[in-house]
């Protein structure tokens, strides 16, 4: 099976180390459970909270990506469409609104890459033991 490269395996919300096992529960457009975060991989056993406080730093690649994010809506709104200041923010509230979620797993996604590394045996090197969520 061809491997997930990090960008698809951070866009999808997968796990970091193994690239197969989710990272959440619920789909980034569900209502149940939202900001639930899974323990650990259920494919490779890679547990997703190496320390307490772990997400505290996804906290600033969310605040940096919602920024550019929201310049470039509003500046697509303004600069091309010609549109109002308030007519650009009202669009990018409901935008925001509506992804919000979607960018708080993109953010953790992200943080949780940049430490730990990708290890293409490991599902094998675990033997097939994956983390225990229940
Ligand atoms: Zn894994």
């Amino acid at each position: 099976m061809a491997k997930r490269s990090k960008f698809i395996a951070i866009w999808l919300n997968k796990c970091p180390r193994c690239r197969e096992g989710d990272m959440f529960e619920t789909g980034s457009f569900s209502f149940s459970k939202p900001f639930e975060m899974l323990q650990g991989c259920e494919k490779c056993g890679q547990t997703y909270y190496p320390e307490p406080g772990f997400y505290f730093g996804s906290m600033f690649i969310s605040y940096i990506i919602t920024s550019f994010f929201s310049l470039a809506v509003v500046g697509f709104a303004m600069l091309v469409l010609d549109w109002s200041v308030e007519a650009a923010f009202g669009v990018l509230i409901g935008i925001l609104a509506i992804c919000y979620v979607w960018f708080f797993r993109l953010a953790r996604s992200v943080w949780i890459n940049v430490t730990i590394k990708y290890d293409p045996e490991a599902i094998d090197k675990n033997m097939g033991k994956g983390f225990d969520n229940s």
